[in-house]
């Protein structure tokens, strides 16, 4: 089965469900068993996540471990990722510092990528930190070069491609050649590309992480993260510590979350479509002395975007031709009219924000002197984004 076809296919069996096309909504905190044997037997931990393959809708034992739609989200994304287990967490970022704290102890050391999503940032200063867990930030286009932060405690290599906010692309597969050679475990958050443009499993990394809530939940109303694992060692840890945690997703989410993502293909393949018309004309704006956006030819990560990533989301940033003021920045964005001004991204509708890398990068030093601006680019016609997009330059 093709990649589009899995993901209509996967994670659904209507058999199960009394015929209908999607799981239904479970929405449970005790599972009922008809005898003793039977209820110890879930609790023992089947492989909960095959129900949707056509298990026994009664191998779990209570709510917290999941419920049959969560198992269908589960599967369906295991299936996409192409991983061995996939874990459904109760949003983007607690799916990456479960991860983290799935392997990290006191006196470990984490390399984490400089580009990395603000609050993994954070979680690293704050948290890891006061656990005795020592984090070194690396520039994101570091490659091989990586085996020189190796520490004899390191364990695990956090990337992120492209990083957050400027979209650098890393050399994933150099990356993952030098931890392999030294036994190191590798991460990388896919939330930008989705499994649909790349599939981190593929190319060696242990661990791929999707933020649900950007495109795969697609429509802006649902917060929700999930762990997809490759490799025996990996995975067994995983399943054996995120219960650990107290961490579930609500089984209406992940309703929600599994129905955004049957027309996940569809809507990248428009989202990728409209970002290429726009950035076609937003080249020639004065205003843009910059675009970051690994996809677009002309762009230093173009090479390894291409080489990796079979297409491109809908998110990128521009530099300005200047620094700009607030009060400049206000009149330019305040008064769009299609691009809403919020956190967040992969909704059907497109978004704006302005934002300072200069005050988050440690390992690389930021060099652009004009003023930042991020869009994301939603499903609206081009032709009114644009026209809104060249009003607001023209109030800049
Ligand atoms: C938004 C985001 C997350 C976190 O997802 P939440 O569900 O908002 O916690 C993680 N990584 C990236 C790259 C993101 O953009």
């Amino acid at each position: 089965m093709k990649r589009k076809t899995r993901l209509v296919h996967k994670g659904r069996n209507p058999l199960l469900h009394g015929g209908s096309v999607n799981p239904p909504i479970y929405q449970t905190s005790t599972v009922i068993h008809p005898t003793l044997e039977s209820y110890h037997a879930a609790e023992r931990g089947k492989a909960y996540y095959e129900e949707s393959q056509g298990g026994n809708a009664l191998d779990f034992s209570y709510g917290t471990a999941g419920t049959p739609t969560t198992f269908a989200l589960q599967e369906a994304l295991r299936d996409l990722e192409g991983g061995e287990a996939c874990v459904i967490t109760s949003s983007g970022l607690s799916a990456i510092t479960i991860a983290l704290l799935s392997f990290l102890s006191a006196g470990d050391h984490l390399l984490m990528v400089d580009t990395v999503y603000g609050p993994t940032r954070r979680f690293c200063n704050k948290v890891l930190k006061r656990l005795n867990i020592d984090t070194t930030f690396y520039a994101p286009n570091i490659g091989a070069e990586i085996s020189e932060l190796i520490q004899d405690n390191t364990k695990i290599i956090f990337m992120e491609a492209p990083g957050s906010l400027t979209f650098e692309m890393q050399d994933v597969p150099a990356i993952v050649k030098v931890a392999k050679s030294k036994n190191i475990i590798t991460m990388l958050d896919n939330s930008w590309a989705t499994p649909i443009y790349f599939n981190p499993i593929e190319h060696g990394v242990d661990i791929s992480l999707q933020a649900i809530t950007k495109y795969i939940g697609g429509h802006s109303d649902i917060i929700m993260g999930a762990i997809i694992t490759k490799g025996d060692d990996v995975t067994n840890k995983i399943l054996s510590y995120y219960r650990n945690f107290g961490e579930t997703a609500e089984p209406s989410s992940c309703y929600l979350a599994l129905r955004g993502l049957r027309s996940l293909s569809a809507r990248m393949e428009r989202h990728q479509r409209s970002v290429f018309t726009i950035l076609r004309w937003l080249k020639e704006r004065p205003e843009v002395a910059k675009i970051l956006y690994p996809a677009l030819e002309g762009s230093p990560d173009y090479k390894r975007w291409k080489e990796l990533f079979s297409g491109a989301a809908s998110l990128f940033s521009v530099v300005l031709d200047k620094k700009y003021t607030q009060e400049q920045l206000s009149n330019m964005i305040d008064g769009m009219k299609y691009f809403g001004i919020g956190a967040s991204w992969g909704g059907y509708e497109s978004l704006v924000l302005d934002f300072d890398p200069s005050s988050i990068r440690t390992a690389t030093k930021w060099e652009e002197t004009g003023s930042c601006v991020r869009f994301y680019i939603g499903l609206e016609d081009t032709d009114d984004l644009i026209e809104d997009m060249g009003n607001a330059f023209d109030r800049l």
